[in-house]
């Protein structure tokens, strides 16, 4: 139950990512912006069909696991996963998590019984499946934080929200800022400020999923500006909404949390923390967490067209795979014999070598005469290792 009294509204504004709020900032959201949240999306299966749904056509209805980008199938993945970006939390997200509400339960014990009782675990469902057992499932596995995602044009189930206060977590709620949806969020507000005690606004965003499948356009929402996914209007009803929670002495912390925040602020600290534990010696992590390495391909294997089909050909295929490997290990053996170098890496994923960029600078010539094509790339830190950009030398 919330105190209307008991909690700050002044707004507190963040330049630098653009998020601000009134109140006190949810513990979960506390964690992510540090980049100490695992994101653990732990099935694409969901009930509902939200015309904004951000979730990716490779994910959404599909049951597939992912621990950040890491497709995942294994509890011990899980825990690795944890373990390289140093988390301090996981937020479970998916499609609908409480379509595998035995899968929840398996991983949250299993990363409070790793990380200890203070590892803060929170998660995010729409309504359809909300029921007393389910949530008591979760709460006896150690969740601490519940965010709820009801349909704003349909108050059937907003009562389900009510069960929860059963339990001792914290409660909120969490949708998307929805510019033509003014008036639905703040019944939702009224309904259920003695049940939770924040509102946590996703910036409305266009995504490519929302507009092929989901037609926002229908709704005439149109970008703020020329070079955000972001929808005009949502960060201006946040503010109205902020402004409503005070006049109307509903006692919830507002929180307006924006694509800025999530892309820059939580994804950069989370890849800083991902580098410090990944890199190799030779390995430049810049300021933003990205790595800069200097990079070996094999001439069969140089990105360009379809690089990506060609490797998901070749980890398919055992023989290929085989192949590959034992021509990177001759390459690599006759690396250290020629240049006298044992900083020599060879990645299995991308069937490549990592050396340094110093060293690939260096011996661009002699590198080429071996007929292999020296690089310098910058890529992200994570499990995919997604290149930001290629510089064939
Ligand atoms: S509840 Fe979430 S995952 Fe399901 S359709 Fe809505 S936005 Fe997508």
């Amino acid at each position: 139950m919330t105190e209307s009294t008991s909690i700050p509204l002044k707004v507190i504004e963040n330049p630098e990512d653009n998020s601000f709020y009134s109140g006190t900032l949810p513990k979960g959201c506390r964690h992510c912006v540090k980049g100490g949240k695992l994101v653990l999306f732990i099935t694409g299966l969901c009930p509902q069909r939200c015309f904004y749904c951000p979730v990716s056509e490779e994910k959404f209805a599909k049951d597939r696991i992912f621990a950040n980008e890491r497709e995942i199938t294994t509890t011990e993945e899980l825990i690795d996963e944890a373990k390289l970006i140093d988390a301090t939390g996981a937020g479970i997200t998916g499609g609908d998590p409480l379509t595998v509400p035995k899968r929840c339960k398996e991983y949250i014990e299993i990363l409070k019984k790793t990380f200890g009782k203070d590892f803060h675990t929170h998660l995010y469902t729409p309504m359809k499946l909300v029921k007393r057992e389910t949530l008591k499932l979760l709460y006896d596995a150690g969740l601490d934080e519940i965010r709820f995602h009801p349909d704003l044009d349909n108050d059937e189930m907003w009562d389900r929200i009510k069960l929860a206060t059963e339990f001792d977590w914290d409660i909120g709620l969490e949708i998307p800022c929805l510019p033509d949806k003014e008036e639905q969020t703040k019944k939702l507000m009224d309904y259920a400020k003695d049940f939770v005690t924040f509102i946590n606004l996703n910036e409305l965003e266009f995504s490519d999923t929302t507009v092929s499948h989901y037609k926002m356009s229908e709704h005439n929402y149109t970008p703020k500006n020329n070079t955000s996914y972001g929808v005009a209007g949502s960060a201006e009803l946040a503010r109205e909404l902020i402004r409503y929670n005070k006049e109307k002495e509903l006692g919830l912390t507002v929180y307006f949390c924006p694509s800025r925040l999530k892309d820059k602020t939580q994804m950069g600290n989370r890849m800083k923390r991902r580098a410090n534990n990944v890199k190799l010696p030779g390995d430049i992590v810049t300021s933003e967490g990205t790595l800069i390495r200097g990079i070996v391909y094999l001439k069969e294997l140089t990105p360009g067209f379809s690089y990506k089909k060609k490797i998901e050909a070749a980890q398919s295929d055992s023989d290929k795979k085989a192949a590959l490997m034992s021509k990177l290990q001759k390459t690599k053996d006759e690396i250290a014999d020629v240049f006298k170098k044992r900083a020599v890496t060879i990645d299995d994923k991308k069937f490549r070598i990592i050396i340094s960029k110093k060293f690939v600078e260096k011996n661009v010539q002699k590198l080429k005469l071996m007929k292999l094509v020296p690089a310098v790339v910058e890529e992200y830190p994570s499990h995919d290792s997604l290149e930001l950009e290629i510089e064939i030398l």
